[in-house]
């Protein structure tokens, strides 16, 4: 058996020596994740033993195809790890069947297509502009141009899909895939009543659950493998595995779902990103993941309701989950502007168009906030209250010059609070 650590992978000093500037360049991302609030809804901080299988020597080996049946020789160790993580997502979603192979949760996506869809077919999933993903059939996405893409929204008055819509949407154009799920959806999804939507023009129900399945993997929130024929997701938003994704489905779609992964979309599996994957599912299914689950959106609320306080509306009136979308019309700040203020207050967020935007995309009306990472660095509902008043001072009072002075005052009170819940702590 190998022990010598320094073959394992990640040796810090190695690289030094031989490579200076990237060395640097890993050394400075970790003082700026340190050094500011990461409030990006879609970003956390993974764990050392996820980043030691990330490093490693995995990464060398060419594994195409799925264990016990590999298009190359030596796989026997890789394909223990993969088996690992199958099993693992198996049981953490009591889900029939796991594919652990996509290369990220735009890949997985495209496996759903693959598997169910002909070019020029029709697709229903949420429009980009009111929380929907790229991949979900927009125009600059290889799903809007080969897939006829009908986009639903959200109701103008309580900011929710409008799932009368949505069924009458999928009775007009007889989708074959119905997608639900997307980037800015701050509330719980009705899962039942897109089964039945989807049941009553016998379209196939797939769930992008990318944002929020570490919800469900902590049980904070209903799960939608009961209901979805396909379940995609990323592994490194709320779940806080590798950057990477996957997906689960009904075993009936198992091997049509295999197919379109490998060989149709992708070629040969990273199996460090596997293996990470298998150490990620193990952390999200332990107790202490669930409270951090809990944690996270507890804090979320927290956040939204202190920002509400201080005349920043959050969309829908408040959040079921990880994340807000904050409409800045009633402080007469765009979004462009909040997000450069905030960061030149040390605080990292994003721009993000709200329903029905007045804004182009690239100023939009609100910010997206989300609470993984700093849940992950330990802060509570305390931390939250403060965090949204320096947010507020921010993009109110401060400007995108780090040297105004107000922008000064509120990253001294962020490097304060960063330095009492570090982001890997030494
Ligand atoms: C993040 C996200 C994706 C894409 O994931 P990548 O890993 O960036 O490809 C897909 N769908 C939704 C809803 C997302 O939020």
């Amino acid at each position: 058996m190998a022990d010598d650590q320094t073959f394992y992978g990640s040796d810090f000093g190695a690289l030094q020596a031989f490579d200076p500037d990237i060395a640097g360049v890993l050394l400075s991302e970790l003082d700026r994740l340190r050094g500011g609030l990461q409030l990006i809804a879609s970003e956390n901080l993974s764990s050392p033993a996820v980043l030691t299988a990330l490093g490693s020597t995995l990464s060398n080996k060419y594994a195409e195809g799925y264990p016990g049946r590999r298009y190359y020789g030596g796989c026997s160790e890789v394909d223990k790890a993969e088996t690992i993580a199958i099993e693992r997502a198996k049981a953490l979603f009591d889900a029939e069947h796991a594919n652990v192979q996509a290369h990220s949760g735009a890949s997985a996506n495209q496996a759903v297509y693959g598997a169910f869809m002909q070019p020029g077919d029709t697709l229903l999933a949420m429009s980009l502009p009111m929380g929907g993903h790229l991949t979900h059939g927009s125009k600059v996405s290889f799903s809007g141009k080969w897939f006829d893409a009908v986009g639903y929204g959200v109701d103008k008055d309580t900011e929710n899909i409008d799932y009368d819509e949505v069924e009458a949407l999928a009775k007009e154009h007889r989708p074959k895939v119905i997608c639900a799920g997307g980037s800015a959806i701050p509330r719980l999804i009705d899962f039942e009543r897109f089964r039945a939507i989807a049941d009553e023009v016998g379209a196939i129900l797939w769930v992008d659950a990318a944002h929020f399945i570490g919800l469900v993997a902590g049980k904070a929130i209903p799960s939608p493998v009961p209901y979805a024929d396909v379940v995609t997701f990323t592994t490194h938003k709320v779940l806080r595995g590798p950057r990477s994704g996957a997906l689960v489905c009904k075993a009936e779609h198992a091997a049509a779902l295999d197919k379109a992964i490998f060989p149709m979309m992708q070629g040969g599996p990273q199996m460090h990103t596997i293996a990470a994957k298998a150490v990620n599912f193990k952390e999200a299914a332990s107790p202490e993941y669930a409270q951090y689950a809990k944690d996270v959106i507890a804090n979320s609320q927290q956040l939204a309701a202190s920002l509400l306080e201080l005349g920043v509306r959050p969309t829908t009136g408040g959040t079921d989950t990880h994340l807000s979308l904050l409409d800045l019309q009633g402080i007469g700040v765009t979004g462009k502007d909040a997000e450069a203020r905030a960061d030149a207050a040390g605080i990292v967020l994003n721009k993000n168009a709200i329903p029905f935007d007045p804004q182009k995309p690239n100023i939009a009306s609100g910010i997206r906030v989300g609470t993984p990472s700093v849940t992950t660095q330990g802060m509570g509902t305390e931390e939250m209250k403060q965090i949204a008043s320096l947010i507020h001072r921010a993009i109110t009072e401060g400007d995108a010059d780090p040297d105004h002075a107000v922008s000064k005052a509120v990253r001294a009170e962020v490097t304060d609070l960063v330095t009492r819940f570090p982001a890997y702590p030494r």
